[in-house]
């Protein structure tokens, strides 16, 4: 397939009665129902004046009509603007405004219904969506996405991580994870259009419903970020669950823990255990940790995807050490309307990731920090990741968050805000243990408990940018 259509068309000719979409509690649609639902939303879209290349913003809960809307919007030749529903109000208002979109298909708004139309002039390089970085180090920026850049991803997913081509509809994939970020949308829902499976979505993440769906709908490949899956472990009713029709258990966009890697081994014995390291703006997959490296290198997001090459920027003397830089044909050739990121982010073709890896001999990526999380006391480069692991190691600390302070002399030194859910925790014994672990000058000098969770975003990922705002660090 070179587009969207031609990849969803493939399936209603190979099996149109089989299940495409099913969204749990709700309704359920075979592949040709979902080209027909699909091609009424484009109709009923082209009817109120949208025109190809128009954005429509896809504002529906996880579920059955985000997926028609973002087929229809597609079908009408426009641009689907996947808009994050968990934000605030101004962000979401930021965002519209951002996309310039014509019509705004929000949770309360019907789907549009009209005459069957289907816009079949699409090219491969046309943008067939728009999708939102995660705004973790800075505002998020739109990401245009191409038809190329789909399609190309889930040739990615499937023979990145060995997905056998005739899978058909023994892939049945669990999007609990949410629809208007590039995992759930791109490597779960399309992937599974792409090879003729089922995409079983969750509307809202609710780990008991989750468990009894694993088994109830014989689902085959989950995915979901490294704390959903520190949850699920530590559930009572998890223990006797039936896992046995799980073959890929996905994590990724964040770090995880070794610990974790290995408990899940233990916990999905009959499935291969992946990492899939990836960006907004590469479409989803940039690497994949495959089953067989995911205990003994659990600290590495892996090795390149068959359409990625992977360069190293150096950042010091170490020339194995710098940013990430990436070049493929999922990989954008811009962002929506940010000359200036434009400019500061892809130089020469190659995509600046902002992650600073090390890369082994075996092409293994190591992910050390992000660019503007690296804490330079006095020189020395020290990576917030590997404190907050040791943190997280120690006992009592259920979670750990390492950022600079501003200091006259050294430049910067090492902050921890840590929290420990419902126990006292020792702060002493905290730095006791990282002290076992690394080196002197890494040793958190400021540590603050907070007594609330840490601020992520629904990713899962640190808003290490509120914390660097709010938290007030008194003494060393
Ligand atoms: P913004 O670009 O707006 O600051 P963001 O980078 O968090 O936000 P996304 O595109 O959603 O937005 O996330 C991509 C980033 O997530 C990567 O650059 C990387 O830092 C992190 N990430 C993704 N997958 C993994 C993984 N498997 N392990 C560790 N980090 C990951
Ligand atoms: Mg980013």
């Amino acid at each position: 397939p070179e587009t969207l259509l031609d990849l969803l068309r493939a399936q209603v000719d190979a099996r149109p009665d089989s299940e495409a979409v099913v969204e749990l509690g709700a309704q359920r649609l075979t592949y040709r129902q979902l080209w027909d639902r699909a091609s009424r939303v484009a109709g009923g879209l082209r009817a109120s004046g949208v025109r190809p290349g128009d954005r429509v913003a896809v504002r529906y809960p996880a579920g059955v009509n985000w997926v028609l809307a973002f087929w229809g919007t597609v079908m009408a030749g426009a641009v689907a603007v996947a808009v994050n529903t968990r934000s605030a109000q101004p962000e979401v208002e930021f965002i519209l405004s951002d996309a310039g979109t014509a019509v705004d298909l929000a949770a309360d708004a019907p789907l549009p219904d009209g005459e069957p139309h289907v816009h079949d002039d699409a090219a491969a390089g046309d943008v067939a969506a728009l999708f939102y970085t995660s705004g973790t180090t800075g505002m998020p920026k739109g990401v245009p996405t191409t038809h190329e850049a789909f399609v190309t991803n889930a040739e990615n997913m499937a023979r990145g991580l060995g997905l056998p081509r005739d899978i058909g509809e023994d892939l049945r994939t669990l999007i609990s994870v949410p629809l208007f970020h590039v995992t759930g949308c791109n490597s779960q829902l399309l992937t599974a259009a792409y090879l003729g499976g089922t995409a079983v979505i969750m509307p809202s993440l609710d780990l008991a419903e989750l468990i009894s769906t694993l088994s109830g709908e014989r689902i085959s490949f989950m995915v979901t970020v490294p704390a959903v899956y520190a949850l699920l472990l530590r559930r009572e009713d998890f223990g006797g669950a039936d896992v046995s029709s799980v073959r890929w258990v996905g994590y990724g966009g964040a770090p995880i823990e070794p610990a974790l890697v290995a408990s899940l081994k233990r916990a999905f014995p009959d499935a291969q255990v992946f990492n899939g390291y990836g960006m907004t703006e590469t479409a989803s997959l940039m690497t994949v940790l495959p089953d067989g490296d995911a205990v003994e290198h659990a600290d590495s997001v892996g090795y390149a995807v068959p359409s990625v090459r992977l360069g190293v920027a150096p950042i010091g003397d170490d020339p194995a050490v710098g940013e990430l830089v990436v070049r493929g044909a999922n990989v954008t050739s811009g962002y929506w309307n940010r000359p200036e990121a434009d400019a500061a982010t892809i130089v020469d073709g190659w995509l600046h990731t902002g992650d600073v890896v090390r890369v082994d001999e075996a092409g293994r990526v190591r992910i050390i920090d992000r660019i503007k999380d690296i804490i330079n006391r006095g020189g020395e480069n020290i990576s917030s990741i590997e404190v907050e692991t040791a943190l997280v190691g120690a006992p009592g600390v259920a979670e750990a968050a390492v950022i600079a302070v501003a200091d006259e002399v050294m430049g910067e030194k090492v902050g921890a805000v840590i929290h420990a859910s419902g126990v006292q925790v020792d702060v002493d014994a905290v730095l006791e243990h990282c002290r076992g672990q690394l080196a002197d000058f890494k040793i958190p000098q400021y540590v603050v408990v907070s007594d609330q969770p840490l601020p992520r975003n629904p990713g899962g990922k640190l808003l290490k940018g509120r914390l660097r705002d709010d938290v007030e660090w008194g003494q060393p």
